[in-house]
């Protein structure tokens, strides 16, 4: 059976007790995501724990198995994450930063490669060529909604992108609903309609307290929220004889 797969976690790492909370969610997915890093766009926003994240994860990974995924910015940080963050996320801002791409694609880590704001789905594809040598299943497209004329969503959720990179490529595509809605409110539907137009998971962002989120709480699911998610994912994926995986 074909799989869907489920990648959450909080937008950033913010305490060892916060990582504990989603381990031990309901439908924890053995792959969590974290910020440790951030690109902010405002200087003064919360930056990331930095080093301080991934001391965090790596503590977490004594007690318990899970695949790590965590946003890269610099080359630098490579270093850091060895042995801790197994699946490199590269972030809209940084879909252009060839020479982080170049990098990257002498690692072997799996790169989840997000859609930069602008992209079209060619620059799109010029970016995932730098990351050639790791094969296309190493290589995960990443929607994450674009720039438009709209004002009354974070982004355009672009589920054409999803159907054509299905059709055309070989590359698995993943669908980040989380920002491309902005809002928690708008998000299970956002991801049921990803799975119908043929993405083969997500990246969302989920939060033990999002009121109290230091980066994205008004696009994190709850775990409350997040379980329902996941159950009614399931019964859509029975419909399109799809196995939700965690
Ligand atoms: C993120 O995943 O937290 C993030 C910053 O995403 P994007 O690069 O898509 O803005
Ligand atoms: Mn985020």
């Amino acid at each position: 059976m074909k799989k869907f797969k489920i990648i959450a976690g909080p937008c950033s790492v913010e305490s060892r007790t916060q990582m504990e909370q989603i381990l031990a969610m309901k439908y924890s997915p053995s792959f969590i995501r974290g910020g440790t890093y951030k690109m902010r766009t405002q200087k003064t926003s919360f930056q990331g724990l930095g080093s301080e994240a991934i001391e965090i994860i790596k503590e977490l990974k004594k007690e318990k198995d899970f695949t790590f995924v965590s946003e890269i910015t610099d080359p630098r940080q490579i270093e850091i994450f060895h042995g801790v963050v197994d699946v490199f996320q590269v972030g809209a801002r940084n879909m252009y930063n060839y020479e982080l791409l170049k990098e990257l694609a002498q690692l072997g880590n799996p790169v989840i490669l997000k859609r930069a704001f602008s992209a079209t789905i060619s620059e799109w594809l010029g970016s995932a060529d730098y990351l050639h040598p790791l094969g296309t299943e190493r290589v995960i497209l990443c929607e994450r909604g674009v720039r438009s004329f709209d004002t009354k969503l974070r982004n355009m959720l672009d589920l054409g992108s999803v159907i054509w990179l299905k059709e055309e490529t070989k590359f698995p595509v993943i669908v980040d609903p989380s920002h491309a809605m902005g809002d928690s409110k708008y998000v299970t539907q956002a991801a049921l309609a990803s799975m119908a137009a043929g993405a083969d998971g997500i990246l969302v962002e989920v939060h033990p307290d999002p009121t109290v989120a230091l980066s994205d709480k008004d696009q994190a699911l709850s775990v409350v929220k997040y379980s329902e998610m996941i159950e009614q994912l399931t019964v859509l994926g029975g419909a399109l004889g799809l196995k939700v995986e965690l």
